[in-house]
């Protein structure tokens, strides 16, 4: 499957915010945001003002990168969420937080969605003792990820939980860090998500 390759740390200076896809680095000065907080490129200082369309564009374009997912993935979370009863927007990001590998990123086996991403794809996690090696398996509540039995020495993972604590284990997931599991309590819901996005925005984007 297609995923972005480039510069990370370019995706959060064209966004003007941190989309914390690098893992500690996100939390420390050497963060490419905290050096250089405007667009890159050649006229990168010069911010244009945006149109309706640009902003309405940027937030969309934050959130996929936020998640990791690319513009047909998207459309399809975007067009399961209308469908759906509910705000679109709530449901959205519903949708999003329950992706297995933004769960494991979350839970804090890894320290950051690209690295969750890979490590879902390496079979290191079960699902309800099942293993599952889709990122974009959905979990649903009273589900248990787990770290497998021949995983629980790899070093990124150990090093993950030791330094995830800092960053906060949303509400929803209820982790059990020396068994290496972690349950799923509740459905997310949009307050979990902490992030400055107005999805509203992105409504009114996919619905012209
Ligand atoms: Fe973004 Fe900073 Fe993390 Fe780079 S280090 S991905 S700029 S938050």
């Amino acid at each position: 499957m297609a995923r972005y390759t480039g510069a990370n740390c370019k995706l959060c200076r064209r966004e003007n915010m941190k989309l914390y896809l690098k893992g500690e680095r996100c939390y420390k000065e050497k963060c490419g945001f905290e050096r250089k907080d405007y667009a890159p490129g050649q006229h990168g200082k010069l911010r244009k003002k945006l149109s309706d369309f640009g902003i309405q564009l940027r937030e969309k374009q934050k959130t996929k990168r936020i998640y990791g997912v690319l513009e047909t993935q998207f459309r399809r979370y975007f067009a399961k969420a209308s469908s759906t009863q509910g705000i679109t927007g709530d449901n959205l990001f519903q949708l999003l937080e329950r992706r297995l590998d933004n769960v494991v990123y979350r839970s804090g086996f890894a320290a950051s969605r690209k690295e969750a991403r890979q490590m879902v794809k390496h079979e290191h996690f079960t699902v309800d003792g099942r293993k599952v090696s889709i990122p974009s398996f959905l979990v649903k509540p009273g589900m248990v990820i787990a770290v497998k039995e021949v995983s629980r020495e790899h070093i990124r993972i150990v090093d993950s939980l030791e330094t995830a604590q800092g960053r906060g284990i949303p509400e929803w997931i209820l982790l059990d860090k020396p068994n290496f599991k972690a349950e799923i309590s509740r459905m997310p819901i949009r307050e979990d998500v902490k992030y400055e996005i107005q999805e509203s925005l992105i409504v009114e984007l996919y619905s012209k």
